[in-house]
């Protein structure tokens, strides 16, 4: 077995979701040594969520995105570099190469890269009035043209181009949503909450087009169309929304192993007994056992955790169940564990009163939940799902049984 490097100095790269917790467990549990994150961002870091909800909808203050005061940080005594991207690793050297120049030594280094959007490729994609929604950058140029009458093409019916519809339509734009896919969000939600979804857009004035790919964006210097499924319909603006990519580019080309995103183990640890990594930009297995990569701030606070505790000798396999959400109109969608088509579902409650539970049984026992403004079949289904808890369909669908009783 390698031996166990005892850090003096660690490094974290990417000033995000994942990097911020890594620093506040390392500092909690106790790690007293010199520690520095760099973030190729202007901002300490914050959460994305609200960028897409709340913080467009112009409801959500700048000041409360941050996920720490910048005291925070002063008392970890973690030194911030801010605006500056890592160029290289060298591993041999155990140092960070900076763009300014700098060399950052480490004993030991966390990659908290997370992951950049998915760009389109094809004719016009380069015109101005095209927008992508990852960073408090985006938003700031997105809201200066989201403005009432004006006609919105959203590219891409996931999680960021419906939570954009839903705040664009309430501010009077024009929205329509292409998607590829026979249904929205068809890769992270079930049939039924698809539907629901669907409805619930197109009662709010959201022209959804499903089966429908973007082949080009038209216009001279700015787009003024979008031409999908054969037809043009014009656009004083779209948004693009079709995915992200890890940030494994420094991981691999120091040579460490990756897949889509950089691989770890339930430590968080790489090939590297020096570098860890967590968050958005790892691939790892998840606690059925399957390799994956996750996007979601559980994810990355839960790993980061994981991987700051082993990173200082106090291993503990990250084994938490996945869980995520997302805000649409007055909707809280919120989905606990990992679904799978062979999955039995259950229904609990009514679409039509805009609360129910989609429960996902496998080999009898609860495997996932989607829940929709019903927050206690979401805390209870994940207890039920970590626990491997055996529920019979017929007192999951019955709502006279309240979800405290249900294990
Ligand atoms: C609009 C939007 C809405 C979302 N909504 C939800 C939601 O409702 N629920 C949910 O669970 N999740 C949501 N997410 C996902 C969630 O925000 C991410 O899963 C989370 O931010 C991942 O954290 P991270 O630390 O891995 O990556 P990030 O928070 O992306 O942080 C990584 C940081 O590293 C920086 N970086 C990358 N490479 C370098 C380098 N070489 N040098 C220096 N810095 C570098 C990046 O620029 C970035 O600042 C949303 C994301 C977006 C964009």
């Amino acid at each position: 077995m390698a031996e166990r490097i005892v850090p003096e100095r660690i490094v974290i790269i990417g000033a995000g979701q994942a990097g911020a917790q890594a620093v506040a467990t390392l500092r909690a549990e106790g790690f007293a040594g010199a520690l520095t994150m760099v973030g190729d961002e202007a901002y300490a870091p914050y959460q994305r969520p609200p960028l897409s909800k709340a913080y467009l909808m112009g409801t959500f203050e700048r000041a409360r995105l941050f996920l720490k005061p910048d005291a925070f940080y002063r008392e970890a005594g973690c030194e911030l570099i801010l605006g500056t991207t890592a160029k290289a690793i060298d591993r041999a050297a155990r140092s960070v190469l900076l763009s300014d120049g700098r060399k950052l030594p480490y004993d030991m280094l966390l990659l908290a890269t997370g992951t950049r959007v998915r760009r389109i490729r094809c004719p016009g994609a380069e015109l101005a009035g095209i927008h992508y929604l990852r960073s408090i950058a985006d938003v700031d140029a997105l809201q200066a043209v989201f403005k009432s009458g004006a006609r919105l093409a959203v590219v891409g019916g996931g999680y960021i181009g419906l939570e954009v519809a839903a705040v664009a339509v309430k501010h009077g734009l024009e929205v329509t949503v292409f998607e590829a896919l026979d249904r929205v969000m068809a890769r992270a939600v079930s049939k039924p909450v698809s539907d629901f979804f669907e409805s619930v857009h197109r009662a709010a004035g959201v022209k959804l087009v499903p089966n429908t790919a973007v082949e080009s964006f038209e216009g001279h210097d700015r787009v003024a169309a979008v031409t999908a499924g054969g037809k043009t319909t014009p656009a004083d603006l779209a948004l693009v929304g079709i995915g992200v990519i890890p940030n494994m580019d420094l991981a691999q080309k120091a040579g460490l192993p990756c897949e889509d995103g950089i691989v770890v183990d339930e430590f968080g640890a790489t090939a590297d007994p020096a570098i860890f990594a967590a968050g958005d930009c790892t691939w790892h297995v998840g606690r059925e056992g399957i390799a994956l990569r996750l996007e979601s701030v559980q994810n990355a606070i839960d790993q980061a955790k994981h991987a700051a505790l082993a990173m200082i000798g106090k291993p503990k396999p990250y084994r938490e169940v996945p869980w995520f959400w997302s805000d649409q109109y007055d909707l809280k969608l919120q989905i606990a564990g990992l679904a799978r088509p062979t999955d039995t579902m259950v229904m609990r409650g009514d679409p039509a009163a805009r609360k129910f539970a989609v429960f996902h049984l496998r080999d009898g026992a609860v495997a996932a939940v989607e829940s929709v403004n019903a927050p206690a079949e979401h805390l209870v289904g994940r207890k039920l799902i970590a626990e491997g808890a055996r529920v019979a369909p017929e007192r999951l669908a019955d709502i006279s049984i309240p979800m405290k009783n249900m294990a």
